[in-house]
């Protein structure tokens, strides 16, 4: 049985009208679902046979949650298990009063960076559109019924949980399209952000495909030596390549091109290392995200000092990139980056 969640709102339709329905139950299913995020069949005006229909030959299974941990801050852990009893995590990130989410779209990594607990799995699979929105889904389910009221919304979406988006992209960039999509959750494209290693297979579509979602590069080391050694698909798609495709895609007016950067003691935290990326970076529409390493399990790399920290961002300041220090949320449950490790 196919999933409602796998359905792009034109795809809905198709099969609509293809069995002689109105499309208008379109609009009305994607509304029901989707903008008022019902999880009980739609009670509203639809016709006895898109109701059969929809209700009768498509699933509208979730994600089941396995494992849920809280921190202090209200950041909230999930540990779903999927069809096939595989577990992804995805994050519920408190944001301005408000909520952001954070998305796993495969099954591990392939791209086996050497700082990340996720990459240490491997890639088991893809994760199916249904998959990356149910995720989501069962985000705002538990919203509505553990922290109800006005401050339960989710305002942005992030693609940084565990995988690599861009090796994902045709279930990524769908799953974007139905939360974009007007009769439905009618997310701003700008209120997503998909982060990737820099996989130029995938960057190649961006511009075509992906047009006024925010993009997020993991540079992390401005030199390739050491890029080499962190995010090991630099040596095949090296920066400067990924750099003259992101330089590429077109920006709105208040748009920029977030770029993180890990900090990791003694190995690319030096200032020579800050100079060397603001002068990379400060022609660009650049926003830098330090973040500083969090450990994990098995890494013998350490996070630097606060004061090395601080004395990065001043040169970057210095050259007046906008430079943000990313603070660390939901540290006291694994639940920060590259600490998403579903295997144990
Ligand atoms: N695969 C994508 C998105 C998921 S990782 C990517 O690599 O961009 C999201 C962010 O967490 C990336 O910037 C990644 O480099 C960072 N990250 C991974 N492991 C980390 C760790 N141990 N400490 C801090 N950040 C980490
Ligand atoms: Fe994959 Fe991103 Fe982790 Fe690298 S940092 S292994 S690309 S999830």
């Amino acid at each position: 049985m196919s999933s409602f969640y796998e359905l792009s709102y034109n795809e809905l339709k198709d099969i609509i009208t293809a069995n002689g329905l109105s499309a208008r139950g379109a609009n009305v299913l994607y509304n029901w679902h989707y903008k008022k995020k019902n999880f009980e069949p739609c009670v509203e005006d639809l016709s006895k046979g898109t109701k059969e229909l929809v209700y009768g030959a498509m699933s509208f299974g979730l994600p089941r949650i396995s494992h849920i941990q809280k921190a202090s801050d209200l950041t909230v852990k999930f540990l779903f298990e999927l069809e096939d009893g595989s577990k992804v995590e995805t994050v519920l990130i408190p944001f301005n009063r408000k909520y952001s989410v954070c998305l796993s779209t495969q099954v591990g990594c392939a791209m086996k960076c050497s700082f990340c607990f996720t990459g240490m799995q491997g890639l088991k699979r893809n994760l199916k559109v249904h998959e990356i929105i149910g995720q989501l889904m069962m985000v705002h389910k538990w919203l509505g019924e553990n922290r109800p009221g006005p401050d339960a919304r989710i305002l942005n979406v992030v693609f940084m949980g565990q995988g690599e988006p861009l090796h994902n992209f045709d279930a990524v960039k769908k799953a974007c399209d139905i939360l974009i999509a007007q009769e439905g959750a009618s997310m701003a494209a700008q209120r997503i952000t998909v982060s990737t290693s820099g996989y130029l297979p995938g960057l190649m579509r961006w511009k075509d495909e992906m047009p006024g979602v925010n993009l997020a590069l993991s540079l992390h080391s401005p030199f390739d030596e050491i890029r080499n050694e962190l995010i090991p698909i630099n040596q095949r798609y090296p920066l400067k390549e990924v750099l003259k495709f992101i330089d590429d895609i077109p920006l709105h007016r208040k748009q920029f091109v977030t770029y993180e950067y890990l900090l990791i003691k003694n190995l690319n935290d030096s200032e020579e290392d800050a100079k060397a990326l603001a002068e990379l970076l400060k022609d660009k529409r650049a926003i830098i995200n330090l973040i500083p390493f969090n450990p994990v399990p098995g890494s013998h790399y350490q996070r630097p000092e606060l004061s090395t920290v601080r004395a990065f961002e001043e040169v970057l300041v210095s050259y007046k990139i906008p430079t943000m220090v990313r603070v660390t949320k939901g540290d006291d449950i694994l639940a920060a980056c590259g600490q998403l490790n579903t295997n144990s």
